[in-house]
């Protein structure tokens, strides 16, 4: 199967959930991120701000914006910037319909403890398929932090198609 042939059958799987089911079964991932050993010990976590079709993650954003250091990407061009968000931070809605931050450019890479990654698919070596524009895969290689991706279990697969550029996660957590 081919990077795009999996990406189009993620979507058919993710139209069998209401919004409203795919929420309630991000609890379990999200419970289970926040139990993990490597998320309690992080102060600064790169998170994401969930698509309608992305486990879920703003209790992580809002119960720990005030207890870690939370970065979110911002989509500028071809690459991805990393803004601080905390209680002051405004956001704005960016070209993807991603909710990014307005908090300040993080940049010191080397400070980032833990990076939680979202995906269309995992598979169990840790390879991650993304929406075909290869923004994390620009990212991932200048971060040294253990990276965790998040997917609902529809999204998680014995192999995926993978490339050289593609980083593979340390781990994945599903649902
Ligand atoms: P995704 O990771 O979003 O699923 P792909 O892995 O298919 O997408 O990559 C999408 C595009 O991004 C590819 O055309 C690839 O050549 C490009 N790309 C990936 N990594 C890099 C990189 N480090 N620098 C420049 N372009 C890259
Ligand atoms: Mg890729």
């Amino acid at each position: 199967m081919t990077k795009a042939e999996l990406r189009k059958q993620i979507r058919l799987l993710k139209q069998q959930y209401t919004v409203e089911e795919l929420k309630k079964m991000s609890q379990h991932a999200i419970q289970r991120m926040e139990a993990h050993p490597s998320f309690i010990s992080a102060q600064t976590v790169l998170l994401y701000h969930a698509l309608s079709d992305e486990v879920d993650t703003t209790h992580l954003i809002q119960q720990y914006a005030d207890k870690k250091t939370i970065l979110l990407p911002t989509v500028v061009g071809d690459e991805l910037e990393l803004h601080i968000f905390d209680a002051e931070s405004e956001t704005k809605t960016g070209v993807f319909g991603i909710i990014e931050s307005e908090g300040q450019l993080f940049t010191d890479y080397s400070q980032i403890d833990l990076a939680i990654i979202p995906g269309m698919a995992f598979d169990k070596e840790g390879n991650r398929l993304g929406r075909g524009k290869g923004y994390y895969d620009r990212l991932l290689p200048q971060l040294h932090c253990p990276k965790i991706g998040l997917c609902f279990s529809f999204q998680y697969f014995d192999s995926i198609p993978h490339e050289k550029h593609d980083t593979p996660m340390d781990e994945i957590i599903t649902t």
